[in-house]
């Protein structure tokens, strides 16, 4: 193994391998450092991969805008060199369900109109046409099962909903993944598996390297810390929280895997849906199945936990979302043996990312991605390896913010909103929607 890195990345899933290709493209020799066996094997293997633009805040709008454009050419980002075959993006739109609780879309659909992103009306006739199976009753707030009313509509039927043509998911995250790692080792990015780091060493107040668990250290001026759930850990080896006015922590999810109503082939006639009437976000899964995503309800705890200790086993949550949905449709198979994921978040304190420098010379942070930034993977990569670039050519960016220009769309956005010293953004859904 080579000695003289320009960068160590932590990391290797979807976001740390875009953030070594992105600067592999650069020239610069990176080392993708990660403790589990392969490529996306960490909390991106979990993702429900989900692609869309509709979020709360005109930022997180744009660059989810930015990062369509890589899914809908994906063989034009990581070429064809990965002898695992390619992700495949599936665009199936996604409808949004109107609620008090979303402001019924309006601040949404303003967000997309500013930036000419395309969207569709739709009252409950279009919506009962796509979906015959839904029961289209009012049931929020979104309850527990235990709660009383839970299961009964209060007579009133849901406003209608908004239908996002740009949206769809990705069939294999950790694929996708893959094939950024194989890109990036054609750029001359090298990878690291097995290898867990211990220890960020630090020289002459500048970061000097990394340790790993079995004692060996690897010199490079510059170390990106993109692990995951495993981010403040990573923060606090390096002692940069105090410099932090957002932090991050890792936080229990499980997704719910049931069979599509019988004679629905939800494959190839289902789309990525959002409910915050019921709390639960859905999209087809293979084998003719439907992926449940919590949407955290205010009713559900929010369980934090040690990424090291935590039980990865389902809950009686698990029911709880199967049955949240069968609200939505009554008809829906809830099998006895519960299927799907458990896996962790590594969420902010406002759920949008942090992609940023910190008080450390030459250490930087991508994380805090709050379930919902697989789908940004590329941009952030992109917009990481310039404004690693720009900050070790001497640029200050805590007093001059880097406007990161897109590729695609042509828009500058300003990286003070996923700045490590922000305040806590108010127009955050502090959900996972983001
Ligand atoms: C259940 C679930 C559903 C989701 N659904 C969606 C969705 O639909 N759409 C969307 O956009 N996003 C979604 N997300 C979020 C998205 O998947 C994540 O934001 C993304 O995968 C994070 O990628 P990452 O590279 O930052 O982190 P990870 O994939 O977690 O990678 C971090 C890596 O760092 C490594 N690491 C940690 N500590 C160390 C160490 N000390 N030494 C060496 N290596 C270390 C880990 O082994 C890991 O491989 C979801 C997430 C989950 C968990």
């Amino acid at each position: 193994m080579r000695q003289d890195y320009d960068a160590i990345v932590i990391g290797a899933g979807i976001i740390g391998a875009a953030v070594a290709f992105e600067l592999a493209k650069k020239g610069w020799r990176t080392l993708s450092v990660d403790r589990l066996p392969a490529a996306g094997y960490g909390s991106t293997a979990a993702s429900c991969a989900i692609i869309r633009t509709h979020y709360s805040t005109l930022n997180g709008v744009a660059m989810a805008h930015e990062s369509y454009f890589y899914w809908k050419d994906w063989a034009g980002y990581v070429g064809g060199g990965d002898e695992s075959g390619l992700a495949e993006y599936r665009n199936t739109g996604c409808l949004v369900m109107k609620t008090e609780l979303n402001q019924y879309l309006g601040p949404i659909c303003r967000n997309l109109d500013a930036l000419e992103i395309p969207w569709e009306d739709w009252d409950l006739e279009q919506i009962q046409a796509r979906f015959p199976f839904y029961d289209l009753g009012r049931f929020g707030p979104a309850k527990r099962p235990d709660d009383a009313g839970f299961g009964e509509s209060d007579g009133g039927k849901l406003a209608g909903g908004v239908f996002f043509p740009l949206a769809g998911y990705v069939t294999d995250p950790q694929l996708a993944t893959h094939n950024i790692q194989r890109a990036a080792e054609a750029a001359g990015a090298g990878f690291l598996f097995n290898a867990r780091i211990t220890e960020i060493r630090q020289a002459d107040g500048r970061v000097a390297g990394v340790t790993l668990d079995d004692g060996r250290a690897i010199d490079a001026p510059v170390v990106v810390n993109v692990a995951g759930p495993h981010s403040a850990q990573i923060n606090a080896m390096a002692g940069v929280e105090a410099g932090m006015k957002i932090r991050t922590r890792a936080l229990k999810q499980e997704v719910v895997h049931v069979p599509a109503p019988a004679g629905f082939d939800y494959e190839a006639d289902g789309m990525v849906t959002s409910d915050s009437d019921i709390g639960c976000y859905a999209r087809p899964e293979l084998g003719n199945h439907i992926l449940v995503g919590s949407e955290d309800p205010e009713c559900d705890s929010r369980e934090w936990v040690d990424p090291d200790d935590y039980d990865g086993n389902f809950t009686e949550q698990w029911r709880v979302q199967a049955l949240r949905k069968a609200q939505r449709i009554p008809s829906l198979p809830i099998p006895s043996r519960m299927q799907g994921v458990v896996d962790l978040y590594d969420v902010s304190d406002d759920w949008i990312p942090i992609y940023d420098k910190s008080d450390l010379a030459g250490f930087y942070m991508a994380c805090g991605s709050s379930g919902n930034q697989f789908k940004n993977a590329p941009v952030a990569g992109a917009l990481m390896a310039e404004l690693i670039e720009k900050c070790q050519a001497g640029h200050d960016h805590d007093a001059r913010p880097v406007s990161f220009a897109c590729r695609h769309t042509g828009r500058a956005i300003d990286l003070r909103f996923c700045s490590r010293r922000r305040e806590i953004n108010p127009n955050s859904s502090f959900t996972v929607l983001g």
